[in-house]
């Protein structure tokens, strides 16, 4: 492990400036991300800024019926908090399919926003890999990428987007607040994690020395029910192979504001506008379901081992859309 300058920070402001003295900073929550790494040597900071005793750890209700998430909230305080199981079942659901119990009590919600990639060849430090060493090639471009993208590609990178959370945190269309020196500023959510294109190792909408302060989730549709369902290879401690985060209201027997967020198959956590577009003002039916997750795997550029995940993610949608319309009905 490369040495680190550490420095706790006990406000917001303390915590962006002792960030933006170093160049080469990065902000500590509950580490269960950044500890390996830094063991790994794939992340490399120069200074270390603990933010867990920076106050952002409450869950507040906002006035329009949204709530504003804390960046230092726990993952598993979250999952269990009442409105969130009330109104926002799809992001309770996505924490708690999440890692282990031990790892969702640190985990925070900031730190789960921010994760980076779990493709090995990222991780191993020694492959070719544009994300960890711009420029040097991606060894998983025709080498074994079972667990990678096949949507948001580009040619400099296949790395899946690991997290469960930041699917739901999609299709409730949270924003990011971030404070730095200059202001505070909330980023919409398919905004703030950046497609790979040619700088795969720029990953977020955020600039050096800004923090995330809280998530803003804007109140869910009124009747409207959500559901996330993830498929992966044992049935828990493991990350998606396909997710779908899905929600929608029926209004006289249609569909209104339907959203689908996918998880496991993209670059970055990714919004089906398309499919939403087929869904809205049409009658649920099982052929319009079809419809709808073929058009949102529309475009995937898939690789000898990781074909399997269009028809496990159109398969996932289907199922998604019938559950959230159980509930629906069920809430009648
Ligand atoms: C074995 C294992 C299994 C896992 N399985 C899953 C899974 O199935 N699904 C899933 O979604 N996740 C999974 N995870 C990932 C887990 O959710 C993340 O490690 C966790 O959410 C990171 O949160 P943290 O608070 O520990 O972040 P940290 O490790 O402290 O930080 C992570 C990153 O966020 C940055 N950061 C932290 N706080 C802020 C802030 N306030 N502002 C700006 N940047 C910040 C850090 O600088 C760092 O780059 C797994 C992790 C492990 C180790």
């Amino acid at each position: 492990m490369k040495p680190f300058h550490y420095e706790r920070a006990s406000t917001v402001e303390e915590a962006c400036s002792m960030s933006t003295e170093s160049e080469e900073s990065c902000f500590l929550a509950g580490g269960t991300t950044l500890i390996d790494l830094l063991k790994l040597n794939v992340m490399r900071p120069a200074k270390v800024v603990d933010v867990r005793n920076v106050d952002m750890d409450t869950v507040d209700l906002l006035e329009d019926g949204g709530i504003l998430i804390g960046a230092n909230v726990r993952n598993s305080d979250l999952a269990w908090h009442q409105k969130v199981r009330r109104d926002y079942q799809a992001l309770s659901e996505a924490l708690l399919s999440g890692a282990s119990p031990q790892l969702r009590n640190m985990a925070t919600v900031a730190g789960n926003v921010m994760q980076r990639a779990r493709c090995p060849y990222f991780r191993d430090n020694y492959s070719p890999c544009n994300k960890r060493s711009p420029g040097s090639g991606c060894a998983a471009l025709g080498g074994y990428a079972r667990s990678h993208a096949v949507l948001g590609t580009s040619e400099h990178c296949i790395a899946t987007h690991p997290s469960d959370m930041c699917v739901a945190l999609a299709a409730f269309e949270a924003k990011v607040r971030v404070e730095g020196l200059a202001g505070t500023r909330d980023i919409p959510f398919s905004d703030f994690h950046l497609l790979p294109g040619d700088r795969p190792d720029r990953e977020h909408a955020i600039d050096p020395g800004e923090l995330i302060t809280g998530v803003v989730l804007p109140p869910n549709v009124e009747g409207a029910s959500s559901v996330y369902l993830k498929s992966r290879d044992r049935a828990s401690y493991e990350f998606a192979l396909a997710s779908a985060a899905v929600s929608f209201a029926l209004v006289e027997g249609r569909i209104a504001a339907a959203r689908i967020a996918l998880g496991g198959v993209a670059t970055k956590p990714w919004r089906a506008f398309e499919a939403e577009n087929c869904l809205e003002g049409n009658e649920p039916s099982s052929e319009l379901y079809e419809e709808a997750a073929a058009l949102a795997m529309e475009g995937a550029i898939t690789q000898p081992d990781n074909a399997y995940k269009v028809p496990l993610a159109r398969g996932l949608i289907v199922r998604a859309l019938a559950i959230a319309r159980e509930r629906v009905e069920a809430q009648v």
